[in-house]
């Protein structure tokens, strides 16, 4: 059983490197007030503070609430972070480096502050609130820019010993492969994310085979949108069908990989990619993960589409910072 929880509305707060939304939550789960505002990535993490503060400010205000109404907030943040603290170790999107944001934003707000890893509130906004509603062992991958991932069991959101765990991005699924962002060859980020298909779409268009997307790579600067994908997948274009097939294996295979070591009751695919690409996509992934998982020969482990778009991040990360403080014994 979950924690019982009660009391005053909580704010939870996605914080990404181009903007940051908030969402006000009363006790029941309703959705009270939302705001959002670009990310002064550039400006420095007494800039980023300022920010979240007016945003949750323009939320509560949205809520017709005050500061003083809040019983407690949850952060989604990039990390690594020390989740003890509330601290954001290191991150390269937001130009910050032991940024104490956990104990700031509580001075400045007056109520306690939860920050976990961004992906990882996500996942478990989609637990709580979403796709993942009545199970209690979950995988969420969501699959954009990057691929980030969300191990719960137990109804619990599985960090490790050192509160970082769930880097589903970051397996291997092909030796000496393609270089990763975050140094290493051949992780499933470099192979199944947008930015690994935007790369075989460059490739295959300096190739000079036909595609419908030369002309909107060209016009982007090389970089492409999930609906840009969509549509040419729409079209039957051949780069476009073959590298979006291409990343579906990899993501499947991944998948696989991690129902046999994990046997969930459910996966849940989001991000913008899986929303864009939706159902005939999934069932790509579907396939190559079935055909890798040893442990469900029959099949009964669901596999399907996230269902709380943006809002998993916020929601993930308002009902965790309740639970947190809030919980009754
Ligand atoms: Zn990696």
């Amino acid at each position: 059983m979950l924690a019982q929880v009660d009391g005053p509305p909580v704010v939870g707060i996605d914080l990404g490197g181009t903007k940051i939304l908030t969402a006000i939550v009363s006790a029941e789960n309703r959705l009270l007030g939302r705001a959002k505002s670009p990310t002064p990535a550039q400006q420095g993490a007494a800039a980023i503070l300022r920010a979240i503060v007016e945003t949750v400010d323009n939320a509560l205000a949205d809520a017709r609430l005050a500061r003083s109404d809040l019983a407690a907030a949850g952060v989604g943040s990039p990390g690594p972070l020390d989740v003890e603290t509330g601290t954001i170790l290191f991150s390269a999107n937001l130009n910050v480096r032991g940024f104490p944001l956990g104990t700031e934003l509580s001075q400045a707000l007056g109520c306690p502050v939860l920050v976990q890893n961004d992906v990882r509130v996500g996942g478990y906004g989609e637990f709580r609130m979403g796709a993942g509603v009545g199970f209690r062992d979950l995988i969420a991958v969501f699959v954009g820019t990057g691929i980030g991932g969300c191990v719960i069991q137990g109804g619990r959101v599985v960090t490790g010993a050192t509160g970082n765990a769930g880097e589903i991005g970051h397996i291997i699924v092909k030796a000496g492969g393609p270089v990763c962002g975050c140094g290493a060859h051949g992780c499933l980020e470099a192979l199944a994310s947008r930015t690994a298909i935007t790369r075989r779409v460059n490739k295959a268009i300096r190739q000079g085979l036909p595609t419908l997307l030369s002309e909107r790579v060209a016009r982007k600067g090389g970089r492409l949108k999930s609906g840009d994908l969509a549509e040419a997948v729409a079209a039957g274009d051949h780069v476009a069908v073959k590298e979006v097939r291409r990343a579906a294996k990899y993501l499947g295979l991944g998948l696989g990989s991690l129902i046999n070591v994990l046997g969930p009751e459910i996966v849940i695919i989001g991000g913008g990619v899986a929303g864009a690409l939706g159902e005939p996509w999934v069932e790509l992934v579907r396939d190559a993960a079935r055909s890798q998982a040893l442990v469900d020969p029959s099949g009964k482990i669901r596999i399907s589409l996230a269902a709380l778009g943006d809002d998993a991040g916020v929601l993930g990360a308002a009902l965790m910072a309740r639970e947190r403080f809030l919980a009754i014994a």
